[in-house]
């Protein structure tokens, strides 16, 4: 088995697992949308909202902002040797705005400068005499627990395999039906030139000849596109939701369950 990176832009990353099976595959998206963990706002105490926004809608919106997580420096609350919440398991942040004005997450004070939220998160706009003063508390979690500790959206597709036959007759229809570019014709002969770009819709195939384009996908060759919220970096994604991976299977392998 094997992991490719072939694409990397700031939050996003994409790349390619071979040799594997397509179990193998779903438990690795599985797994880094419901298990890799995040910190989120879990509970929001109000001091004052005179905004036009309900406290539930704000508390709501504050959940989903993302924040700049470390996952070394913290604990999951409720396996931390504190009673009720201390500094290792629980992040304070706080945010106090007088309108006329917007609110956004830039506004969110945080009591340790390694967990700041994401800034340029829209949270409610301000009249002239309305105030928010809150006080909010952040905790690691699970996405399988709550869509506010998912980590990032992830999905994957076979790796496309393109073969063109020698009953091809280069006439071209192929390639202005294709949606995403991926075939062209050089020198007088059809060639596939992105392959990785294709989604296997077939287009190609359907206006040609029988036969002469054939489009599959490889079933133990995947190319995934992950996305994370920004609190963490995509390749800290992967990486932590393989370690998970392999902790499950190393459990299951210890009780002899495979
Ligand atoms: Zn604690």
């Amino acid at each position: 088995m094997g992991v490719e990176i072939i694409g990397e832009n700031g939050g996003s990353l994409s790349f390619v697992l071979s040799d594997a099976s397509v179990s193998l595959a779903n438990a690795i998206r599985r797994t880094v949308i419901g298990e890799v963990p995040t910190l989120a706002i879990d509970e929001v105490e109000f001091y004052d909202n005179t905004s036009s926004l309900y406290d539930e809608i704000i508390a709501h919106r504050l959940s989903l902002v993302p924040i700049v997580t470390d996952l070394s420096l913290l604990n999951f609350k409720d396996e931390c040797s504190c009673e009720d919440g201390c500094p290792s398991c629980e992040v304070e942040l706080s945010l106090k705005k007088k309108g006329p004005g917007m609110v956004r997450s830039d506004d969110l004070k945080s009591s340790n400068k390694n967990f700041a939220p994401i800034p340029g998160v829209l949270l409610a706009k301000l009249g002239k005499t309305q105030e928010i003063d809150l006080k909010a508390r952040a905790v690691l979690g699970r996405g399988c627990d709550n869509t506010r500790w998912q980590a990032a959206v992830m999905g994957y597709k076979y790796y496309p395999v393109i073969s063109i036959s020698d009953d091809c007759t280069v006439c071209g229809d192929c390639v202005k039906a294709c949606p995403r570019s991926v075939l062209a014709v050089k020198a007088d002969k059809l060639t596939v030139v992105s392959e990785r770009d294709c989604i296997l819709c077939r287009a190609c195939s359907d206006v040609c000849e029988p036969g002469a384009i054939k489009v599959d996908g490889d079933e133990h060759r995947f190319i995934y596109e992950l996305e994370t919220t920004g609190s963490l970096k995509p390749r800290e994604v992967l990486s932590k939701a393989l370690d998970i991976l392999k902790e499950k299977a190393d459990e299951l392998s210890s009780k002899g369950m495979i």
